[in-house]
């Protein structure tokens, strides 16, 4: 093990996996340097998916904890398995017992800061930061999700899993995201009937946009607005800025 992989990042080792539907994992690790680290509900960590020396590449891949717990120094993720990447892969293929090297936590998105009512949209790899919401001190209360997703039906489990049904609206993508329309009526619909204040946004970098100018269009000042992108067609390990 190279000195640099040793100081810049923490070994752990998977405790526990659970199946949430057909593509979802909820993973979990312990590090012993996780004990006692600062954890805010919104921020990342990163994944050494591949590479263990000093001279090889490193994929590193961002996952949001659903939950942190600094005593036993316990990450829980909830991974969605695209089959598209090495990240997606690595959690493929874990096992209870698997060691790894993680980044972090560091500061992604401060989920505490944001004011309710909250309109919260994402797609499948979003579910996890959504989770996270009940880690911060109004937990889901005056929250509504609305997410676009490859399959409802895979999704409905993940959400009714995390008791976030009521509050969830899923939208199945189509081709040449003709989903869109719908999908930026019912944000902006969500956004009036509830008096949203803020807005998250998370997930496909392009939808995230032009929901964006949908917030901006109509009227919403852009500190009201946090973008986060998780993942661009084509493009490998976003960083999330
Ligand atoms: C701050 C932050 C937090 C995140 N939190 C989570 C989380 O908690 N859970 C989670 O599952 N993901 C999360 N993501 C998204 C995840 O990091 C990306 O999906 C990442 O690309 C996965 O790495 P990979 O090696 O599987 O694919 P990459 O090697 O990065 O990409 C390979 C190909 O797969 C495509 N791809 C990436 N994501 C998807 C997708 N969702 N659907 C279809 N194609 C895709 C890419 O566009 C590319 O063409 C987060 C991302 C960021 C930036």
């Amino acid at each position: 093990m190279s000195l640099l992989l040793d100081i810049s990042t923490r070994e752990a080792e998977v405790r526990h996996i659970e199946e949430v539907g057909a593509r979802f994992r909820l993973v979990s690790f312990t590090a012993e340097r996780f004990r006692n680290a600062p954890w805010t509900p919104g921020d990342m960590v990163q994944v050494i998916a591949s590479g263990s020396t000093l001279l090889g590449v490193w994929e590193v891949r961002s996952y949001t904890p659903l939950a942190f717990d600094p005593v036993t120094g316990t990450a829980e993720i909830l991974w969605y398995v695209h089959g598209n990447g090495p990240g997606s892969d690595w959690c493929d293929s874990a096992e209870v017992g698997t060691l790894c090297r993680l980044v972090g936590p560091r500061r992604a998105l401060s989920l505490p800061k944001q004011q309710r009512p909250l309109l919260f949209f994402g797609d499948e790899t979003s579910f996890s930061t959504a989770v996270a919401l009940r880690e911060t001190p109004s937990r889901h209360r005056d929250v509504r999700f609305v997410f676009e997703v490859d399959s409802v039906e895979e999704a409905r489990v993940v959400i009714e899993r995390f008791g976030i049904g009521d509050s969830t609206r899923l939208i199945a993508r189509e081709a040449n995201d003709r989903h869109l329309d719908e999908v930026e009526h019912e944000v902006l619909d969500t956004r009036r009937s509830t008096g949203a204040a803020n807005g998250v946004l998370t997930g496909k970098a392009s939808s995230i946009q032009r929901l964006y100018r949908a917030f901006r269009a109509a009227g919403v000042p852009g500190r009201q607005i946090t973008n986060v992108p998780y993942w661009t067609p084509g493009k490998r390990g976003l960083k999330g800025h």
